[in-house]
């Protein structure tokens, strides 16, 4: 069986970027999720929703790129499946964007993008 190339969530409660950012640093790279990219990606994956306790327990949401499936828990309520899809999303349009596996977002922008993409969506959590 070929090696998968997963990323999983990381659910972090700590990923508060630093709020000011030095006049020196590159400035934040931006993240969007349009329309298109939504649907872009969904006419290339596949979602599946697996409620198992084996999946869950270990993830809240898996992109498997050769495969290209986004597996969502299902078993969680539905504000975190919304979450969890736009963060899942949000890997398959970095892979789409990046040429090179550098230019791939981190886990950490990724979880700060979902954040702000899910609260202009829904409001705060
Ligand atoms: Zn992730």
């Amino acid at each position: 069986m070929a090696a998968k190339v997963v990323l999983a969530m990381l659910l972090s409660a700590a990923l508060a970027a630093p709020a000011a950012a030095q006049s020196v640093e590159p400035p934040a790279r931006s993240l969007e999720l349009k329309l298109a990219d939504v649907v872009e990606a969904l006419a290339e994956y596949s979602v599946i929703y697996d409620s198992s306790k084996l999946f869950c327990a270990q993830y809240w949401g898996l992109t498997d790129y050769i495969e290209r499936t986004i597996t969502i828990c299902g078993a969680m309520d539905f504000s975190l499946r919304k979450a969890t899809m736009i963060h899942e999303l949000l890997h398959v349009v970095s892979l789409k964007r990046s040429t090179k596996s550098e230019d791939q977002y981190t886990e950490a922008e990724i979880e700060a993008a979902t954040h702000r993409i899910y609260a202009e969506l829904y409001g705060e959590k």
